[in-house]
């Protein structure tokens, strides 16, 4: 009986196994079958889209490049061919895209890059196609329809005039990226001609895209993470301070810009008028380690969710223990931060559209030579950096300084501007300071986000600010 039983539990043991293993492979084949799937409907295309995959760069022997469009159908790249067959590629914008854009010779950069593969297949009617496979003719590439609006990026690079410095517009429910533009820029066309010049001028760095790779002490504009951190340790709106221009801590003073003194003043007012007495102060009264992580969820540290190439990260170093000196330079955005203005426009974005991040993306779609659409494309949700409670609080402040601020050259008629302004230092001279404008405004259901850095321009409110009326204007306007 004994022994009876103990066969049958073997025998139902190696049953289990035979099951487990059975299972196990066939659990195995289905999930090499559903990435065998994924692969060729998504992954493929991205795989061969790789600048180091070879093959991309043979598909031009049969295909003439793509056009670049702008959202609304301007022209922003095409190729020409001239009747011996060469091929010229050409920038009707020239310098106003020269960075989105980008190039395609001496390397990519831009949507040249991001778009390569797109604008080297071709899915014209394939009649056309198997004509032109007959009479040894090059098909007509497939056009990348960017998300660029080419009105407001005229408007932002006018206003923007000759400093040098970014800017970035983001529509914050979506994530589109509908200005980009970075200075000093290049001539496109002439790129080739240009590139040792290009390359050597190490000081200006022009082939450097400023709003993904530049990185920036955030100025005042930090003052957003600083009063939202206080808020949430409990402090106050109505909390009041008094500023006399100037205040020393541990043998360090702090100015206002222009040592300006504020006088007695509530947060939302020394949020308003960028008090950085009031800040300082408000930032030595904060738990460092949850300052620190309020930094982390708002992106800083981390790598900054999009599908644009080249994106640098953003950095925040403070952490407990640190000197009080630091703490203070740091609550107004001095210190070691350091950050990207698309990053910050990010952040604008998010606090409009309730606290949300949608990753910014500039390709909206592919379609062939006869505009069908070929490929969609849309945004990706990264989630909250904030809280909609948080969000809503920031609006308060953001509206404060548009109504009774360092923003009220943006108090329009037409739209509802909200922002911070910021003048970060760069050296040890006080008065050289970039110009920093970071903010959204809304009409109806169109809204848009945007983060200005004009470097050592002045103040925020006297350079940024108008680049941003200028922009918001235009694109309200249509
Ligand atoms: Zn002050």
């Amino acid at each position: 009986m004994t022994m009876t039983r103990r066969v049958q539990a073997k025998k139902e043991n190696s049953n289990t196994e035979f099951a487990v293993i059975t299972y196990g492979f066939l659990g195995l084949f289905i999930a090499m079958c559903l990435y065998f799937a994924y692969f060729i409907t998504f992954g493929a295309e991205d795989f061969i889209n790789n600048p180091y995959n070879a093959r991309v760069s043979q598909f031009s022997e049969n295909v003439i490049r793509g056009d670049i469009l702008s959202s609304d159908g301007e022209v922003l790249a095409t190729t020409q061919v001239s009747s011996d067959g060469s091929e010229s590629r050409v920038y009707p914008y020239g310098r106003v895209f020269a960075h989105a854009v980008g190039y395609n010779s001496n390397g990519k950069a831009g949507v040249e890059l991001d778009g390569n593969f797109n604008m080297l297949r071709s899915h014209s009617f394939a009649l056309t196609r198997l004509i032109n496979d007959f009479t040894d003719t090059k098909d007509q590439g497939d056009s990348v329809v960017t998300t660029l609006d080419a009105g407001m990026q005229q408007a932002a690079y006018n206003a923007f005039g000759n400093y040098r410095g970014a800017v970035v517009a983001i529509e914050p429910s979506t994530g589109r990226i509908l200005t980009l533009m970075s200075k000093p820029d290049f001539e496109p066309v002439s790129i080739a001609s240009n590139w040792e010049a290009l390359n050597s001028d190490s000081d200006s760095s022009v082939l450097l895209n400023r709003a993904t790779q530049g990185l920036y002490p955030p100025g005042s504009t930090f003052k957003i993470l600083t009063a939202l951190e206080y808020l949430n340790e409990g402090g106050k709106k109505s909390d009041t301070f008094d500023c006399q221009g100037t205040y020393t801590e541990n043998g360090f003073t702090i100015h206002c810009y222009g040592n300006t003194a504020h006088g007695q003043e509530d947060l939302t007012q020394a949020f308003a008028k960028s008090c950085n007495v009031a800040f300082s102060q408000a930032g030595l009264s904060l738990d460092l380690n949850k300052y620190h992580n309020l930094a982390e969820n708002m992106l800083f540290n981390r790598d900054i969710p999009t599908k644009l190439s080249n994106v640098k990260k953003s950095s925040f170093d403070l952490k407990k223990g640190d000197d009080p000196v630091l703490v203070m330079q740091t609550a107004i955005g001095q210190g070691n931060t350091l950050v990207t203005p698309l990053h910050m426009a990010m952040i604008a974005a998010a606090i409009d559209n309730d606290g949300i991040v949608m990753e910014p993306y500039i390709i909206d779609k592919v379609v062939n030579d006869n505009g069908d659409l070929v490929r969609p494309n849309f945004g990706d949700t990264y989630g909250a950096i904030v809280s909609t409670e948080d969000a809503k609080k920031l609006r308060k402040l953001m509206r404060a300084v548009v109504t009774d601020g360092t923003g009220s050259a943006l108090l329009s008629e037409n739209y509802k501007a909200y922002g911070k302004t910021g003048s970060a230092e760069y050296t040890s001279d006080k008065n050289a300071t970039h110009s920093w404008f970071v903010g959204f405004a809304k009409k109806e259901d169109r809204e848009v986000a945007v983060a200005i850095i004009m470097e050592g321009a002045g103040s925020g409110s006297s350079h940024a600010v108008p680049v941003a009326r200028a922009m918001f204007d235009n694109y309200f306007s249509e």
